[in-house]
């Protein structure tokens, strides 16, 4: 009674699409979206070609996060032509809705809105489309891993055991639709003052590597609690883009080298 349905036959790719990546987390607030950012800047500083879809329609926070607000032209009428920041193509439900309006939508407009964000929006080619998803395991995440063929999930979590919990559920709907779910990175893993350096383990540090052993899946890396990281995200001037050359963005460059 409790399984997912699975996706009859192949699912249709997008065209000029070579791999779409999700990136999920069991709980909100983990530091899944700030990761999805990072970890598209990351990839695209490979000389990758790279589009972010925002599939978080009632919390969309790619507009934030990556600087950009305004609307996406359309092109005949039907085509929507993404927004670019920081060398990346951006799509999501933010450009078209006030930032105070809330989608008061059911589940079959949600599926509606994730379908014409992947089919009717001008990507062009793209070596990698991440997905940034909602939070937990509805409609969006069904959506996304029936209708089209993803190459894998990142599964984004917080040391803790609370997001660990549903971090594995997470993970266990991605393998119950056949998503390869390529590994966990533990975000907010470790925190170091920075007046006096030292470390506090204010989640705990640990869980999510230790986790993805239990699971046989990767451990993909860590990235500290760090206040850069927060106002950088928030500033929508992601870290990889504002300190290239610092720890935190190799940190996501080897995370990236993983996807
Ligand atoms: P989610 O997508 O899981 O809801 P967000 O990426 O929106 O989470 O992050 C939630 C909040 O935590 C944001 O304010 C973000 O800037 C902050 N945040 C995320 N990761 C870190 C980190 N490693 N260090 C400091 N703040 C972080």
């Amino acid at each position: 009674a409790n399984s997912a349905p699975r996706a009859a036959g192949p699912k249709p790719a997008v065209p000029g699409v070579r791999a779409i990546v999700a990136v999920a987390s069991g709980k909100g607030g983990v530091g899944k979206s700030t990761t999805a950012v990072n970890l598209a800047l990351a990839l695209a500083g490979r000389g990758l070609r790279i589009g972010l879809l925002d599939a978080d329609i009632y919390g969309p926070s790619l507009p934030r996060l990556m600087g950009l607000s305004g609307r996406p032209p359309a092109r005949d009428g039907r085509t929507l032509e993404p927004l670019t920041g920081h060398g990346v193509k951006v799509m999501s439900i933010g450009f078209l809705v006030a930032e105070d309006t809330p989608m008061i939508w059911r589940g079959p407009m949600v599926q509606s809105a994730i379908q014409q964000m992947l089919r009717d929006v001008a990507w062009g080619e793209l070596d990698v489309l991440v997905v940034d998803m909602p939070p937990g395991t509805g409609d969006a995440q069904l959506t996304l891993a029936q209708q089209v063929p993803l190459a894998g999930a990142v599964i984004v979590s917080t040391p803790q055991d609370i997001a660990l919990l549903d971090a594995r559920k997470g993970l266990n709907m991605f393998r119950r639709v056949d998503v390869p779910v390529l590994g966990i990175v533990e975000n907010m893993s470790y925190f170091c003052c920075p007046n006096c350096g030292h470390r506090s383990d204010i989640f705990g540090h640990g869980g999510a590597r230790a986790e993805a052993g239990r699971l046989g899946v990767d451990f993909l890396g860590e990235i500290p609690l760090d206040i850069a990281i927060r106002e950088t995200s928030d500033g929508g001037t992601p870290i990889v883009a504002t300190d290239p050359d610092g720890a935190h963005a190799r940190a996501y460059r080897a995370i990236a080298e993983t996807v």
